[in-house]
């Protein structure tokens, strides 16, 4: 049976903060700054007020939560799967290193953006999250305002 996630959110909420900072923490340990001749001017154009603190990381695959119950969340939420090519954690953003990120990117760097207005995770999330159950992925006001801010180029 499907998770209820409209019911579950509240319990999950707490779970998918405590593991969104943690991968924050990871990425800004060991991926790489944007670089200053495109990707620094890239986040600047969409909003971003301190690129330089981004970093990203290339995977292979998007993690996913261990926690059993929050990782059929985010995948019955559709937030996280198979066709996820990137994914942004506060300053922290994941691509998937099959993908050409010159698009993405816009994306990404707008959701930082959106992290910075917001003002941390824990902020964020909360409103996100609800947004993505009560709405569903593709018309979550900060799904559509992150993908209005993508271009083609990098
Ligand atoms: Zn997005």
């Amino acid at each position: 049976m499907a998770l209820d996630l409209t019911a579950a959110l509240p319990r999950l909420l707490p779970r998918a903060i405590a593991w969104a900072e943690a991968r924050e923490a990871e990425v800004l340990n060991s991926g790489t700054a944007l670089s200053p001749n495109g990707g620094l001017a890239l986040a600047q154009a969409v909003g971003v007020r301190h690129p330089d603190l981004i970093r990203v990381s290339l995977v292979d695959h998007i993690p996913l939560p261990d926690d059993p119950e929050l990782r059929e969340a985010t995948l019955e939420a559709g937030l996280l799967g198979p066709d996820t090519l990137g994914i942004t954690f506060g300053y922290a953003i994941y691509v998937r290193s099959d993908h050409d990120a010159a698009g993405l990117l816009w994306h990404e760097c707008r959701h930082v953006h959106q992290y910075e207005q917001a003002g941390s995770i824990a902020d964020f999330l909360p409103v996100y999250l609800k947004q993505i159950v009560e709405f569903g992925y593709d018309s979550a006001p900060l799904e559509v305002d992150a993908r209005a801010h993508e271009r083609d180029t990098p």
